[in-house]
């Protein structure tokens, strides 16, 4: 079978053959591949030349945004059929015995999310091949159903739970600060910078709690992102209209900025319309930061006299998969017409090449569409 690749010191995607999986075997599911999200991970991946290749290959089969079903069932699997549409999980742990044998890290066993560097593998993205392969194996303890009523854009879910995991933690920390649930009787005044798949997944999530958003971006008025912006529900502000030292901090500035774009300038600009109490949380980076200079020490200065915090989120928890699915399908009901334009392009994978090292103006996310 065919897979997307990137290989070892090479930087554009190939096309290879994998052997196909064998039949499940006792407490496996063998799962089809119908929709693959192409994300901005992959396009780094393949940008620094170095993907973490599984043990004993030279290439890893990209693809970690994946919509599945599946097509066999091994001995012993409860609560899945051959049939029934599935999302898998990116991470999962590694089960060393210095990993067994280490209490503090048990204590977040349950938090793959949490878990440090080299405990962890990420099908398609660290040391695991992924879901461009057409079919693959899979335990169910890795798989999240999906109502059928959210299958055309239930590939969207992976990023959606990217930014749900900032959202939710940001809400239980500042719930421990103010008390529970904080954001419940005064929703935050919400900031999201960067208008790609992770900046729409963050105003998708503000919009499903009913919370005011304002998402940040460069476009120009009448373009389709801004004009999709409003459709969901959020605002729009331009880096032409932004003013990053608003008069009244209190008044206008914000209660929770989600920061999408991975640029140092935005997010320590960004950090100057935090009200007190804010929080940012940090969910884009670069692969190859660049050195800078800024005024760290203000920023410091300011944000230890407004309590401010600064959140890194990576990865998703299980809750993260479960919440984003609801809010799918809330979100298919009242804003379904939206909710599909968030899919830019639809392409069949041997096609989609081009898309692994280029974005498309005006793209948000571009999806490979299988066995179609
Ligand atoms: C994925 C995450 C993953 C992260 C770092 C992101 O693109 O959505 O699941 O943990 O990359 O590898």
């Amino acid at each position: 079978m065919e897979v997307i690749a990137a290989r070892t010191a090479e930087t554009a995607p190939v096309l290879l053959e994998m052997p196909a999986p064998s039949q499940p075997a006792a407490g496996q599911v063998l799962c089809e591949t119908l929709q693959l999200g192409v994300c901005g991970t992959d396009r780094e991946i393949l940008e620094t030349g170095t993907p973490h290749v599984p043990d004993g290959d030279d290439f890893l089969a990209l693809g970690h945004e994946c919509l599945g079903r599946i097509v066999e069932v091994g001995a012993g699997v409860e609560g899945f059929q051959t049939g029934d549409l599935v999302v898998p999980v990116v991470r999962r742990n590694l089960e060393t015995p210095e990993v067994q044998q280490d209490s503090r890290l048990q204590q977040r066993i349950a938090r793959p999310d949490l878990m440090p560097w080299g405990t962890y593998t990420e099908r398609g993205i660290v040391d695991e091949h992924g879901f461009s392969q057409p079919h693959w194996l899979d335990r169910p303890e890795y798989l999240f159903h999906v109502p059928e009523e959210i299958a055309d854009v239930a590939v969207l879910t992976e990023p959606f739970t990217v930014t749900e995991k900032g959202i939710n933690e940001a809400d239980l920390i500042q719930s421990a600060r103010f008390g529970l649930p904080a954001w419940k009787e005064h929703p935050p005044r919400v900031l999201v910078t960067g208008m790609g798949p992770i900046g729409f997944a963050g105003v998708l999530g503000c919009v499903a709690r009913g919370w005011p958003v304002t998402m940040y971006g460069r476009d120009a008025e009448d373009t389709f992102r801004v004009e999709l912006t409003r459709e969901l529900g959020a605002q729009y502000i331009s880096d032409e209209q932004m003013n990053w030292e608003p008069d009244n901090l209190e008044e206008n500035g914000y209660d929770l900025i989600l920061e999408c774009t991975g640029n140092d300038h935005v997010m320590m600009n960004a950090g100057r319309t935090l009200r007190s109490c804010g929080i940012m949380v940090w969910l884009g980076s670069s692969r190859l930061p660049q050195a800078a200079s800024h005024n760290v020490g203000a920023w410091m200065r300011d944000g230890l006299l407004s309590n401010h915090i600064c959140l890194g989120s990576v990865n998703a928890a299980p809750r993260d998969f479960s919440r984003a699915l609801e809010y799918l399908v809330q979100l298919k009901r009242e804003k379904g017409a939206a909710l599909d334009r968030m899919i830019t392009k639809r392409l069949e994978p041997a096609e989609s090449l081009w898309h692994y090292q280029n974005r498309e103006p005006q793209g948000i996310k571009t999806v490979l569409m299988y066995g179609t």
